[in-house]
Formats: structure tokens, sequence, C-alpha cells
């Protein structure tokens, strides 16, 4: 998961002097006055058509990929943190109007002291609020400690290990709430971080590999609604909700190789506006062009705990191995 940042979102307002008048913009839909300006199409929007600009964008994802059909129970990832929670706003405001689709959440507790509590407690009041089923499951109920115990000595690997077992307890907590989709809150930025990180490894079939979808039906797919709106565009529109709240970041990002990616991203796409569009849709054609030419992978099971898995034992397993040394 992303760890947050954190200060002024908007991050580039105007000063100036007392005695100089400030021009407010204004929203180029109605004239009202602009909170947010789009540096890469240079578009101005007041709230309540920057709000309906996020809203729209999302349904129309969700539209043109089918992320949501009538009839799906959709089971919200959600770590309290920024971008789930803007996922649940978001989806709770558009989903009564679809068809018989419902939605619900699950917040996983990996137990890292210091930082999981305060997202748990904003997850917990953000589902009282949307009156919605909330279910939690921890890593010491599903793996017998909490990653804090696992990683003593081990803390550079923090973000794979979380990343897996974070990943069964996923599939356990969806499974268990009998969700049909599992929609998790990553961001555009998060999604163009992912495309230059597979590109920096040289790791085409990853790159090209959508992990949300499983033709095989091996796990729950997973959905990401949000993959076109911008960690910048999530913060103004929690602000503007008066949602936004400072939390801390994850104590072990600092190990992450995202991390700095992201830094780097951040700053090439605040020089060139568009920077992280211009990954995803370099991706797209990549998919296209790949398209039927991998080999895909075939279905096994682990010999251990019968999960499906590329290899003779999964993932987990192997880890579990090293954690109880
Ligand atoms: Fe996210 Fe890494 Fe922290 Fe896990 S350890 S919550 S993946 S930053
Ligand atoms: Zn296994």
């Amino acid at each position: 998961m992303r760890s947050g940042s954190s200060g002024s979102p908007t991050g580039d307002e105007a000063v100036a002097c007392d005695d100089v008048p400030v021009k407010t913009p204004r929203c180029d839909r109605c004239s009202g006055p602009a909170v947010f300006h789009d540096k890469k199409t240079g578009r101005h929007l007041c709230r309540e058509h920057f709000i309906a600009d996020i809203e729209k964008r999302v349904a129309d994802t969700i539209r043109s990929k089918n992320l949501i059909i009538p009839g799906d129970h959709v089971v919200i990832a959600l770590s309290g943190g920024k971008d789930s929670t803007a996922l649940l706003m978001i989806l709770a405001r558009l989903l009564p109007s679809w068809d018989s689709v419902r939605l619900s959440a699950v917040t996983i507790d990996e137990g890292i002291a210091g930082y999981r509590e305060d997202t748990i407690r904003s997850a917990d009041r953000l589902v009282m609020q949307y009156g919605l089923d909330h279910a939690s499951i921890s890593f010491t109920e599903l793996f017998g400690g909490t990653l804090d115990a696992f990683l003593k000595g081990r803390e550079p690997e923090a973000c794979s290990v979380c990343g897996i077992l974070r990943r069964k307890a996923l599939n356990v907590a969806a499974d268990r709430a009998g969700a049909t989709k599992l929609a998790t809150g990553h961001n555009l930025d998060d999604e163009a971080q992912s495309v230059f990180m597979n590109v920096l490894r040289g790791d085409l079939p990853r790159l090209v590999r959508d992990s949300g979808s499983d033709s095989k039906g091996r796990f729950i797919p997973r959905i990401k609604p949000l993959m076109f709106i911008s960690e910048k565009e999530i913060a103004v529109y929690l602000m503007l909700h008066g949602a936004w709240a400072d939390l801390p970041e994850c104590p072990y990002a600092v190990h992450a190789l995202r991390g700095e990616v992201r830094g780097m991203l951040a700053s090439l796409e605040s020089k060139y506006p568009g920077t992280m569009l211009h990954l995803m849709e370099s991706k797209t054609r990549i998919e296209a062009q790949c398209a039927g030419r991998l080999e895909e992978e075939p279905v096994r099971h682990c010999r251990e705990c019968g999960d499906s898995c590329s290899g003779e034992i999964c993932q987990l397993c192997t880890l579990k191995k090293t954690l109880s040394q």
C-alpha cells in the first residue's frame, strides 16, 4: 500500500503583497471562483464542478472497463488512508443509482505500531457515517504475528513481505464477506509508478499483466476505479468534503523502491504535466502489441496450501518458512 503525502495538497497557492489585489481564477464551466487548476489541460474548476468532474471520471472508468456489473457485491479494501477513503466516498455516492450493486468494506490490520491505529480509527468512523457493513482481519489472526514482529532484522524487505501477506489477507477477508469484486484505492500516481518500476526491473510480463484480471477465476477480481485520478486530485476532493486528515506515514515506506520512483515521477509531472498519463498510455500500447504473444502462465496449485500459484510452492508458503525461522 502506498504512504500518503502531508502538507497542502494544492501546493502552488498564490502569495501576494497586501496592496496588490489577487485576481481569483474563475471556473471554466460556470465562472464561479475556481478551487483547482489542471496544469495539463489548463482548466480551472469551482468546487461543484471539480467534484462532479472527479465522480464522472470514476463512473466513466467503471463503465468503459466494465469494472462493476449489476448484482455485484463490491467490497472496498479500506485502510482508512486517503485513497481508500476517497474511493469509499465516491462509490457510496455513485452506486445507489446503479442496478442492485451492494457495497461494503474490509480492513486489514497488519500490526504496524504507531501507524495503523490511526487509520483503523478513521476507517471505523467512515463506515459508520455511511452505514456500510465492515469486516476486519489481522495478520495476528491469520498468520500468528504482527508485521512488526515478522520484520525484526529484515526491515528493508518490509513492503514485499507486507505485500504477500496483505494479498492473502485481503483475499480471505473479501471471500468471507461474499465479495464479487474487491475495489482498491490505487490512483494514477500508483499506477504510473508501477509501470515505471516494471520498466526499471525489465519485467515485461508484469508490465502487461493486469493484476486485477483473472480469466481462470482463481481469485476475486480486483478493480481500481481511481486509476485515472491523481493523488493531488484525491487530496483536493477530500479537502472539499472536509474529510482531509494528516495521517502518519507507514514507518517502513522509506525502504521501498516505490518511494524513490514516487519522488522522481512527482517532480517530472510538475515540470511536464501529463507525464503520468503518458506512462499509462505507453502501458496500454505495449499491452496491445503483446496481446496473445506472451505465454499464459499454466494454472498450478501450491504443494503446501493448495492456493493457485506459478511454481511448486506459492509465495506465501515460501515466505512463511522464513518467518518461522
Ligand atoms: Fe505499505 Fe510497505 Fe507499509 Fe506495507 S510496509 S503498509 S506495503 S508502506
Ligand atoms: Zn502455498
